[in-house]
């Protein structure tokens, strides 16, 4: 029986009922689109890319916008998280990756179980999810990770793990020899609670077997995230862009999300991030520019009708991009973080060390009302970042 996504089964009445700015009035293309969403229709790949080239950013904002408001109100959600890489080793080298290390680099690291726990003892009693990723070690089987998890959830009773990547998926069944559903009921009955959706890259194979060569093929990544479905361990799904992918490309990404969404529904969140180069070795990648990545995120909500959030990755995207997004379409901004090394290593220099109260004022300095929530969504508290603390607004977009 296919997960059911949260949230949100009449917004397309909501959306039918709410007023039309000018900007998506006086474009025949979003109008268009606006009019098939409330319709139970869906937005094709071919309208996609057409918004994608020709609608105007405010227009376009504002309407992802409006089915954001649809859906969520004036709600944006966020989390107290922290991000524990198990190990930077990798068997792969995808050319965009900045992490990966071989086995004999002088910076690479594996953690034990002991010292993954100790990592999270610090923000004990203050996060509530702790977001685990890697690369692929040659010697780790599934053994590892269940210490990793079965210990944590010992120490952590309370903290959601959420962690790995369709391709560790697939490289520890391999190394483990066990299938893919037996390797995440395993993972599972050890503690994993949901996976974070890394690695989709986009779902189209001459793309990959350029940027990312070795790694799953793009079925592969929907049937691992099937699987999980399946046994009723809910998933993100992601996105980089900026490499060497076309327009269209990325609207065939949207579709397969949204068909794979269609028959098991357990997509919670979609995460688009830019590809950033700093020690990459992808020279001919075209990179997203601060329009483009706003473009995207705004036409993720429109695409996506099946997947409820859409998140602002803000160690990717940084704090000013993050609070345009979240008046472009984007219901969640990630996340407090406490430490980040993926995107760090690849040039972001965002913030690491917000607590819930800094993330609320960005959120209110957003023009947002930001909601605390848990890993899955499935408890929400609405809060107030403290008085005394707001002072200066971070701009925003018109729309
Ligand atoms: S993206 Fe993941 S699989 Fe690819 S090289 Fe980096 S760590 Fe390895």
């Amino acid at each position: 029986m296919p997960m059911q996504p949260q949230t949100g089964a009449d917004w397309r009445a909501v959306l039918s009922d709410l007023p039309i700015p000018l900007s998506v009035k006086n474009d025949p293309l979003l109008l268009h689109s606006l009019e098939t969403l409330i319709q139970e229709g869906r937005v094709g790949k071919d309208i996609g890319s057409d918004l994608h080239r020709n609608s105007e950013l405010p227009g376009l904002t504002a309407l992802a916008q409006m089915i954001k408001q649809s859906r969520f109100g004036g709600q944006v959600f966020f989390n107290e998280n922290l991000h524990v890489n198990t190990t930077n080793i990798c068997t792969l080298a995808c050319r965009f990756c900045a992490f990966r290390k071989g086995p004999r680099h002088r910076d690479a690291y594996s953690l034990s179980a002991e010292e993954f726990v100790s990592r999270i003892e610090p923000y004990q009693g203050v996060i509530d999810e702790v977001h685990a990723v890697g690369g692929l070690h040659p010697e780790w089987k599934i053994d590892h990770y269940m210490k990793i998890y079965e210990l944590t959830k010992r120490h952590f009773p309370d903290i959601s793990i959420k962690s790995l990547t369709a391709v560790e998926v697939k490289h520890i069944a391999s190394r483990s020899h066990l299938s893919i559903k037996q390797t995440l009921k395993k993972l599972q009955k050890s503690g994993l609670n949901s996976l974070p959706g890394g690695g989709a890259e986009i779902l189209v194979d001459s793309v990959r077997d350029r940027i990312c060569m070795g790694k799953e093929k793009s079925l592969e990544y929907l049937e691992i995230h099937a699987i999980a479905h399946e046994l009723g361990i809910p998933t993100n799904c992601t996105m980089l862009f900026g490499t060497i992918e076309t327009i269209e490309d990325r609207m065939t990404h949207f579709d397969m999300l949204r068909t794979q969404q269609d028959s098991t529904g357990g997509f919670q969140c979609f995460v688009p991030y830019p590809f950033l180069e700093d020690n990459t070795r992808l020279p001919e990648a075209k990179l997203a520019s601060g329009e483009e990545v706003i473009r995207v995120i705004a036409i993720s909500r429109i695409m996506l009708d099946n997947i409820p959030h859409i998140k602002a990755y803000r160690m990717n995207i940084g704090d000013h991009l993050a609070s345009i997004a979240i008046n472009s379409g984007a219901d969640d901004i990630d996340g407090t973080v406490g430490h980040e090394e993926i995107m760090h290593v690849a040039g972001s220099t965002t913030n690491v060390d917000y607590d819930s109260d800094k993330l609320a004022r960005l959120i209110e300095l957003s023009g947002q009302e930001p909601v605390k929530r848990d890993s899955t969504y499935s408890r929400l508290q609405p809060i107030s970042s403290k008085p005394s603390a707001q002072s200066k607004a971070l701009p925003i977009i018109g729309q």
